[in-house]
């Protein structure tokens, strides 16, 4: 996205990573191997953004990057979401970003892992807009994939000594629990995300025969997806069961759903509680996919769940009233800020 000085948006391009860019990996040594066309395609896209806000590139004062991370040395490192296939397991990869675009634009360049990114943007354009910030105290995290979060203290963002803080959604919330994509057991992100849903349900559906309309809800969806009825077996239903099957068949009135929900539900009002009391929010905002979607069915259960816990003023829980664009509101704002630093 392009904006003014102001934050007016000028001008947005949207884009996956696209083949040419997943071709453009190059090894480096035995152990490391690096992505070049990623930052290169990244900023295509900001020059036909720039030609559609008709501006030039010396009229960009500052770049900002939010990005799921983990980051090393100003790029991703690892990344969860890009996993090339030619690399052996157990090798580095390397997209560099802060570097090349920084390089090939000339102004300084800003990375910023999402959930920072996410509070930093409904700190300035969202919920806190129009607020005085030295006074402020927020806490963005967003329910989607994953469960990750972003701390805000009195106009200074939480960054950690490597930009990781507030991993709320590892927060341990069940003894015994679920396994989480980060290979620890009972996280709040096994049974909160929309993986954690999904896989809660998969399971609970294995228990319990098959006995809910969650399956039918995933045979609709394989069948839209080409799949042919009669080759459909219960099995092959189960990776259509997915948080939106989920969450549906909870409208439904389906059972074993409303459990996985509530469970879900209970998980993230507790790791809101170790949030409230850890960091003492006057806001908890919630984004991602899962969290707006189903923010009226999760919200006044997070908040009862709270109250058991808390020894702080409870905070206020709001979705994040900039929706799903509230990640590219909050590099705008590093932008912004890394702007009026350099000028
Ligand atoms: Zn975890």
């Amino acid at each position: 996205m392009v904006t003014d000085r102001d934050g007016t948006e000028l001008a947005r391009r949207a884009a996956g990573v696209d083949q040419q860019s997943r071709d453009g990996l190059v090894q480096l040594d035995e152990r490391e191997w690096r992505y070049d066309r990623v930052a290169q395609q990244v900023g295509e896209l900001m020059e036909e953004a720039l030609g559609e806000a008709q501006l030039g590139r010396d009229q960009l004062a500052a770049l900002g990057i939010g990005s799921a991370g983990p980051f090393d040395g100003g790029g991703i490192i690892d990344s969860t979401n890009i996993k090339p296939t030619a690399v052996p397991a157990g090798h580095r990869v390397r997209i560099p970003l802060v570097d090349p675009l920084s390089k090939a634009f000339g102004v300084p360049t800003v990375l910023l892992n999402d959930c920072s990114a996410g509070v930093l943007g409904d700190v300035v354009f969202g919920v806190g807009k129009g607020r005085d910030k030295s006074g402020l105290d927020i806490v963005y995290i967003t329910l989607s994939t994953g469960f990750g979060g972003g701390a805000y203290s009195r106009g200074h963002l939480l960054s950690g000594k490597d930009g990781n803080a507030a991993e709320v959604g590892h927060f341990w919330v069940v003894e015994n629990g679920l396994k989480c994509g980060c290979g620890s057991y009972g996280c709040a992100e096994a049974y909160g995300s929309g993986s954690g849903v999904a896989k809660n349900a998969r399971m609970q559906l294995l228990n319990e025969n098959f006995d809910s309309q969650m399956v039918d809800l995933a045979r609709k969806a394989a069948e839209e997806d080409g799949r042919e009825r009669e080759h459909l077996t219960k099995f092959c239903l189960l990776e259509y069961v997915d948080a939106s099957v989920v969450f549906e068949a909870d409208r439904l009135g389906d059972a074993l759903a409303t459990r996985v929900v509530e469970e879900a539900i209970h998980c993230v009002g507790l790791a809101c509680s170790q949030i409230a009391n850890a960091y003492d929010p006057e806001i908890i905002s919630i984004g991602g996919s899962l969290g707006l979607a189903n923010a009226e069915r999760i919200i006044p259960g997070i908040a009862e769940e709270m109250q058991q816990h808390l020894n702080v003023a409870p905070p206020e829980i709001l979705p994040t009233s900039l929706g799903h664009d509230v990640v590219l509101w909050g590099a705008i704002a590093a932008a912004m800020e890394a702007a009026g630093s350099a000028s």
